[in-house]
């Protein structure tokens, strides 16, 4: 009777010890959340977007990242990265490097004596009164009243126009400040930009830190084309994606260190000369085009040049920056209810930091 009882149940009792190991299986392996490169193939460009999946996380930076830069290449990291950032950091930087920190970033600010005063004192008042530390102010006139307030001010020898050249030079200073210093990541920002430090974390967190990440906006909807400037006098057509210096931008350490060669002291210059295009172009060109490294396109980066009105107010938390300016006689500065009116906080950089700090002393 017992007997035929087991016959009767073994073919189920070991159909089911299989499926228990399979599920025991799965959920082991899919248990850490890991980053992938996909590609999305679409007619003219081939789209790249940086995401969680259950792959290995070796894959971020695999080669074929470094390979293709054709122009229509690009990589796409989500407008949510702060979230997927921190289960993605923690598994990256467990086996690699320590946490990234704020002071690891290092911050620099394109400013000009004559903003000083107007846009600067702004900036000095909101977000940089919470990255003092490691923020870097890359102006061209001396200013006593700010550096003995214990900000870094460094005064450089480019001149104060609007100049491709001068732009170009104030740019390379701010390269070569970075990599004189210890930091991790370098950022650069115009005086009319708002930067959400914690956003900008989570944002830098989420990418693999030994890697060659260069991460920003295009303010083109595609690749510039530009004419490099060979021997003889001869030219040839290059295209490429940058971020717009604008919107501000980032770049990992390992990759600035690979810049080196067309970014270091005099150099920076002579590259935006070979192509004539200003500073911000002359990154994404060095980065593209001489190191075949694509640009992780990221939504999170904000310049005047787009309409800042379509930023929700409540994806401000996640933000990495903002800015404001005028487009055709109106101001072009995003929506925000809070603390302060339209005259009184004409860029709303006042009123979001209120938002983001409301116990900021002078918040009401
Ligand atoms: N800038 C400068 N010298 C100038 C004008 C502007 O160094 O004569 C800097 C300015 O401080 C800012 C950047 O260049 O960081 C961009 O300037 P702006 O926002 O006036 O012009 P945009 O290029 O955004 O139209
Ligand atoms: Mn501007």
């Amino acid at each position: 009777m017992h007997k035929k009882w087991i016959r009767r149940r073994l073919p189920v009792l070991i159909f089911t010890f299989f499926i228990v190991v399979y599920v025991d299986f799965q959920l082991r392996t899919s248990s850490l959340p890991k980053f992938s490169v996909v590609n999305h193939p679409s007619p003219g460009a081939d789209h790249r977007t940086f995401q969680r999946t259950a792959s290995s996380a070796k894959d971020a930076q695999s080669p074929s990242d470094n390979s293709s830069s054709s122009g229509g290449n690009r990589q796409v990291v989500g407008g949510h990265a702060g979230h997927a950032g921190h289960a993605a950091t923690e598994t990256t930087t467990r086996v690699t490097q320590p946490q990234l920190k704020q002071e690891d970033i290092f911050i620099a600010v394109k400013t000009t004596g004559k903003f000083h005063r107007t846009r600067l004192a702004l900036l000095l008042e909101t977000w940089i009164s919470r990255t003092k530390a490691h923020t870097f102010i890359f102006t061209d006139t001396e200013d006593e009243d700010f550096s003995s307030d214990g900000y870094n001010m460094v005064v450089t020898d480019c001149q104060s126009d609007h100049s491709q050249q001068a732009l170009s030079c104030k740019m390379s200073a701010e390269y070569d400040g970075f990599m004189a210093s210890d930091k991790r990541w370098f950022c650069h920002v115009d005086d009319d930009n708002y930067v959400n430090p914690e956003a900008l974390l989570s944002l830098l967190s989420a990418f693999p830190q030994d890697g060659d990440i260069y991460v920003g906006k295009p303010s083109l909807d595609k690749p510039i084309t530009a004419h490099e400037l060979l021997e003889g006098n001869k030219t040839r057509e290059v295209r490429f994606w940058f971020a717009t210096g604008g919107a501000g931008f980032c770049l990992s350490r390992r990759l600035a260190e690979k810049m080196v060669p067309w970014a270091s002291g005099p150099q920076f210059e002579k590259t935006s000369a070979t192509i004539r295009l200003p500073d911000d172009c002359t990154v994404g060109f060095i980065v593209e085009k001489r190191l075949g490294i694509s640009m992780v396109h990221c939504p999170l980066f904000h310049s005047h040049l787009e309409n800042l009105l379509l930023v929700s107010q409540r994806s401000i938390h996640h933000q990495v920056t903002l800015s404001y300016g005028m487009f055709e006689n109106k101001m072009n500065s995003i929506e925000v209810k809070g603390s302060f009116s339209k005259e009184d906080d004409p860029s709303r950089f006042k009123t979001v930091h209120c938002i983001l700090y409301p116990f900021t002393s002078w918040c009401p």
